[in-house]
């Protein structure tokens, strides 16, 4: 089968989408149900419709656009990834995997391609977590790991539930239907921009993604005693902050001794109370971050950091309280999918590696309902989320080319 890609209206598209935006180009703003993604909607289903796939929303706004195989009634094959744009950043994170999709899916219609198992693009919801403090809404509901109940309780920062919001975009069903049903998808292929620079700096064309790395996030908060900076002596003191710099670098402490390059930590964000020069600190607000591919490992670092906050708060006298923000389990990609996009690859004659995801997806959360995995493409200089993320049209080509060959594999 010659699989004829149309870089030209890859890129065209991508231009299209990038008008849809609340800053001025090339910087593009696009948060889930704002007006500008609610236009950038209506422009992807027309040219889902032009492609002649059967379009639907679901209850959140998760866009769905069918190609029905000879086998309906058997797991769908999925693809996609996101339109929606965190605040000032760039024209290609989600959206090439979008339009790559769109593209790839056009070119297997055009070279005559019938489909046994439907192949079916997918437009997630609400991956950044701009609005509504949450990363990868859409797949985390699709998947069931977020349950209707707990969507519920989201709001954003003007204080508007995620239930009035959606209303108001017109998505009015009921949040438990947007769950799939068990063996909807036979497998599911995310195509992204890499986000990082390994396959520029190794001038390799492609990543094929074996693993997905999940963060888990806690909020440690440290109370001790204030006072006057000049008034208090050291051996009285019950200094918060002391407390939390122990506790910062024993989450480095823990994480380098691992030994494994994917295990990685960080403590982001320090409030101190009261925040003045001349006055010991009395409480300090710490949010720290972990990250690994293995969840096991990760737990361990993390079980590792308890006991630190521990032994710190009975060596200083502070009352410590750690609180788990979030922990979604790392993926390990599908063997299947993983192989049919390196045969797809190699039938391309386009260089690949395999690569870990260090930044999490929509696919972490298909993970858990079908075998998933991820093709990256190079992006320039490892930029993302900035307004001069770039990726050239070879290489978002060579991508829609390979996930075109991809699909039609498993699709068979
Ligand atoms: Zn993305």
């Amino acid at each position: 089968m010659q699989i004829d890609i149309n870089g030209a209206r890859i890129v065209a598209d991508l231009n299209s989408l990038a008008q849809f935006s609340d800053t001025e180009p090339p910087s593009i703003t696009r948060i889930v149900y704002s007006e500008s993604d609610q236009r950038a909607r209506a422009w992807l289903k027309e040219q889902c419709l032009a492609a002649g796939l059967a379009v639907r929303e679901d209850a959140l706004g998760n866009l769905f656009a069918r190609w029905q195989g000879s086998e309906p009634d058997s797991g769908a094959v999925g693809t996609g990834s996101h339109i929606d744009a965190i605040p000032h950043s760039g024209r290609y994170d989600g959206t090439a995997g979008v339009i790559g999709a769109l593209e790839a899916i056009r070119a297997l219609r055009q070279a005559g391609f019938k489909p046994r198992k439907s192949l079916e693009l997918l437009a997630f919801i609400s991956e950044e977590p701009t609005r509504f403090g949450i990363g990868c809404l859409g797949s985390r509901m699709i998947s069931g790991t977020l349950t209707h109940e707990n969507a519920l309780v989201l709001k954003d920062r003007q204080d508007q539930s995620l239930d009035a919001v959606r209303h108001a975009a017109g998505f009015t069903g009921k949040l438990a239907s947007v769950k799939l049903p068990a063996g909807y998808y036979s497998s599911f292929v995310e195509l992204h921009i890499e986000q990082g620079p390994i396959l520029e700096q190794e001038g390799v064309s492609l990543g094929v993604v074996t693993s997905i790395a999940a963060p888990a996030a806690l909020r440690v908060v440290i109370e001790g005693e204030g006072g006057h900076a000049g008034a208090v002596l050291m051996p009285q003191r019950r200094d918060a902050f002391l407390g939390a710099a122990e506790i910062a670098l024993a989450v480095e402490a823990a994480v380098l001794a691992t030994g494994a390059i994917d295990t990685v930590g960080t403590c982001g964000l320090v409030e101190v109370f009261p925040g003045l020069a001349n006055s010991i600190p009395s409480r300090v607000r710490l949010e720290l971050d972990v990250r690994d591919t293995d969840l096991a490992r990760r737990n361990a670092v993390l079980e590792k950091i308890s006991l630190a906050c521990d032994a710190v708060a009975a060596k200083r006298k502070l009352r410590i309280a750690s609180t788990t923000l979030n922990a979604d389990a790392p993926a390990s990609c599908g063997p299947e999918v993983i192989a049919a996009l390196e045969d797809a690859a190699k039938g391309e004659g386009i260089s690949y590696r395999r690569m870990i995801s260090r930044a999490y997806h929509d696919s972490l959360f298909m993970s858990r309902i079908a075998p998933t995995a991820m093709l990256f493409i190079p992006c320039k200089g490892g930029v993302s989320h900035r307004p001069d993320e770039d990726a050239a049209p070879q290489d978002l080509a060579n991508g829609a080319r390979v996930l075109a060959r991809t699909l039609a594999a498993l699709a068979s």
